[in-house]
């Protein structure tokens, strides 16, 4: 006998959960990936707009500082420069006063290092008194810039020339003078400081500004003065065309923009600032990659442990993704062997019910089938009959026949047989040897006994030759019972073995009939 196998699902049969896992986990990867490169990103981003904001703030800082400091430093000048003027146009110049003047002057120069000179020239030019020990004669100074300015103009302010060299001494110097009036507002000469250039720059020295900073000290007409790295080319030059001093124009007093100077080409951070009182503009530049190279190192460690992590992200999720796979596809195996061993099972079982030689139910199905159909007949109080068919003088066919033919003749009664019960719920069962039961649930005796007969003539109808029996031809013998079964009453045996009586008394009252148990012993039943 076979045995029936049984496979245990070892996974869900569930057709949404046998989706891979693969695509979700290969898209969750991009995804992490994808927003940690956005957030390194993001995060660079944010910290190199702080820096560079951060550095405007310096810059911005240390312009004014730095305005500051020039502004004093003039006025510190400025302010001698108008106690001559107010002590040469209230006295006259004769000698004792020049004198005075030249002690005066040079006490002044003297104690101030950024102080160069003191000067004082007539209408023509001609040098009157000055800072030196012994005033130089026969010299003139009438084609010096500030010398046309003043002659040219009635402005009483002070006025800031262009970086000279200067003549006593050689030196680089810029120039803040006054004019010089009579009495009538005619020009009467002009008063002259000069101041060390080298005195801004030894202090723009000072300031950390790294290697490609800058500071500048211009004219508001965009006349170079002072330069921090220090070019002789381009002191006293015109800058006004510059983008620095083009944003000056157009945006005001003070600022901090992103430019690349024209000067050398780089691109740097500038703060200005311009004077209160004297037409001056500060400006000093940070370049913006120096102000940026810790960020950019920063970044660069930054983006090298993100693509370590993404790396390794990316490693584990394919390990991930190769076992996924592989424990799908084995799953999948695992599926199909299990519809295999099902499908084979389902065979089996329907082979161990089935009877090899006639393809009818065999006496398993049958005995589970009585068991289950007289249940249901006692629980729904309705009749259960059966009917047992016995090929007569079987053996004397095979004997005359064989037993091959024996066979055949059995196919075809089950064939006929089977057609003889028409309702669904009827079962025909091969009960052993030349032996046959019809299971009828719901019918009753007349029914059942009609069935047998009709069965018993179909036989007959077959006409197939069997020289020993009495009419020549294959013939069955019947016996049918029904019940109404109840608790406590009759068995699921008790109907086998009345059904087994009545064939019993067909085949003595002469074979080829039908015999219902009620003709029997009708009392007892
Ligand atoms: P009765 O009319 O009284 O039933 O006479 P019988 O010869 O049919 O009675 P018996 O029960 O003595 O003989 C049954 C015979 O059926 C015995 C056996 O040779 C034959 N037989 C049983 N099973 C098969 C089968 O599967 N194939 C064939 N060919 N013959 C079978
Ligand atoms: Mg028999
Ligand atoms: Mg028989």
């Amino acid at each position: 006998m076979a045995r029936i196998l049984t496979a245990q699902a070892p996974f869900p049969d569930n057709k949404s959960k046998r989706r891979s896992l693969q695509g979700p986990l290969i898209a969750f990867i991009v995804f992490v990936t994808v927003a940690l490169i956005g957030i390194v990103a993001l995060n660079s981003w944010n910290a190199r707009s702080t820096k560079l904001q951060e550095t405007g703030i310096v810059t911005g800082n240390m312009a004014r500082a730095l305005a500051q400091h020039t502004e004093g430093a003039i006025e510190s000048v400025d302010n001698i420069l108008v106690g001559l003027v107010d002590t040469l146009e209230q006295n006259s110049w004769n000698t004792a006063h020049l004198a005075h003047l030249n002690h005066f002057m040079r006490q002044h120069v003297s104690e101030r290092p950024l102080l160069h000179g003191l000067f004082v020239y007539d209408e023509k030019g001609r040098w009157i008194v000055n800072s030196q020990e012994v005033l130089l004669k026969n010299m003139n100074n009438a084609d010096r810039d500030y010398f046309i300015f003043h002659r040219n103009h009635a402005d009483r302010g002070p006025y800031i020339g262009p970086p000279i060299r200067s003549r006593s001494t050689g030196e680089w110097i810029i120039t803040v003078s006054r004019r010089l009036e009579h009495p009538d507002h005619s020009f009467a000469g002009v008063v002259l400081a000069t101041i060390n250039m080298g005195y801004f720059r030894s202090f723009y020295d000072s300031f950390d500004i790294g290697k490609a900073g800058a500071i500048v000290m211009t004219s508001t007409s965009g006349t170079m003065l002072v330069r921090r790295p220090f070019d002789e080319a381009i002191i006293g030059k015109d800058v006004s065309k510059g983008p620095v001093f083009q944003h000056y124009l157009s945006h005001g007093p003070s600022g901090t923009v992103m430019l690349t100077a024209k000067v050398d080409n780089v691109e740097r951070l500038y703060s200005y600032r311009s004077l209160d009182h004297y037409p001056i503009l500060m400006a000093v530049a940070l370049s913006k990659k120096e102000v940026l190279a810790g960020w950019r190192n920063e970044t660069l460690r930054f983006t090298l442990a993100s693509t370590v992590a993404i790396a390794l992200l990316a490693l584990l999720g394919w390990h991930l993704t190769r076992q996924i796979g592989i424990r799908e596809r084995a799953q999948s195996d695992l599926r199909t062997t299990r519809d295999d061993l099902e499908k084979i099972n389902s065979e089996l079982a329907a082979l161990a019910l089935q009877d090899g030689l006639t393809g009818l139910a065999n006496r398993r199905r049958f005995d589970a089938a009585l068991d289950q159909e007289y249940a249901r007949a006692m629980r729904n109080g309705t009749a259960l009959a059966l009917i047992m068919l016995d090929v007569d003088l079987f053996k004397e066919y095979n004997d005359t026949y064989g037993h091959p033919q024996g066979d055949e003749c059995l196919r075809n009664i089950s064939r006929v047989l089977k057609a003889a019960s028409t309702r669904p719920g009827d079962l025909v069962a091969r009960y052993g040897g030349e032996e046959f039961a019809i299971l009828l649930p719901g019918t009753d005796i007349a029914g059942a006994t009609a069935v047998a007969e009709r069965a018993r003539l179909a036989i007959q109808a077959m006409n197939l030759a069997h020289s020993e029996s009495q009419n020549g031809i294959v013939s069955i013998s019947a016996g049918v019972t029904a019940i109404i079964p109840v608790r406590n009453g009759h068995s699921a045996p008790d109907l086998l073995r009345r059904a087994d009586q009545a064939l019993y008394k067909a085949k003595e009252h002469g074979r080829n009939r039908v015999c219902s148990a009620d003709q029997a012993e009708p009392e007892a039943w």
